[in-house]
Formats: structure tokens, C-alpha cells, sequence
């Protein structure tokens, strides 16, 4: 575990109709919607699906109202949602977050 602080969380918020916030240690904040989340959910079978080339959530024909239904801290490296389609062993690490987030930053021509 680095003993950085840009990859630990400070703040975490949760909406469970709309996503995750996160403010990191070194005051870069980074939000993940609630399909970004689920469909790139790190848990195994979720990896397994997209090694394969498939969608591990597909909204057409799963649950189209996606939310969270719980969210639970994984000691202080990552956070666990359980989803309203019955999905829930993703871990989120929060360097894997801030990885999205650094990635997508560097990807979108934003304003
Ligand atoms: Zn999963």
C-alpha cells in the first residue's frame, strides 16, 4: 500500500440513485456514474465476462433503473456496492478509481 495521498479517499460520497463522489487526499475530486461503476465492476466474474468480449452489465436487459443499494468501506483501500440487480462482490479499490478518473480526464477534450 503507497503512502500516497492522491490514492487515498477523504471524502466519499454515495448517491445511490446517481453515483459515487470522490475527493482524494490531495484535493482532486473524481465522480463515477452509476453504469460507469457497474459496468466495469472489478470482481472476477465481471473481468471474466469482458475478457470474453461481453458486457458484464447490459441495461437492455437487465435491470434498467440501476441503483445502489448499499455501500460499504473495504478498509481504507477501497469500497463495495451492492447493486439493485442482485450483483455485489465488487471491490472498488480507490486507486483504481483514481485511476479511471485520471485516464478519463486525459481521454476527454473538456472545456
Ligand atoms: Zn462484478
Amino acid at each position: 500500500m503507497p503512502d500516497d495521498r492522491s490514492l487515498r479517499a477523504e471524502t466519499i460520497d454515495v448517491k445511490r440513485d446517481g453515483g459515487l463522489r470522490v475527493v482524494f487526499g490531495d484535493g482532486h475530486e473524481c465522480s463515477f456514474g452509476l453504469l460507469e461503476l457497474r459496468t466495469a465492476c472489478p470482481c472476477a466474474a465481471c473481468r471474466g465476462l469482458r475478457d470474453q468480449g461481453q458486457a458484464a452489465f447490459d441495461p437492455a436487459t437487465m435491470v434498467a433503473d440501476l441503483r445502489i443499494q448499499n455501500a460499504e468501506l473495504v478498509g481504507e483501500w477501497g469500497i463495495r456496492f451492492a447493486w439493485n440487480d442482485g450483483h455485489g462482490t465488487g471491490i472498488y479499490p480507490f486507486d483504481l478509481l483514481r485511476d479511471w478518473c485520471t485516464s478519463r480526464a486525459a481521454s476527454t477534450t473538456e472545456p
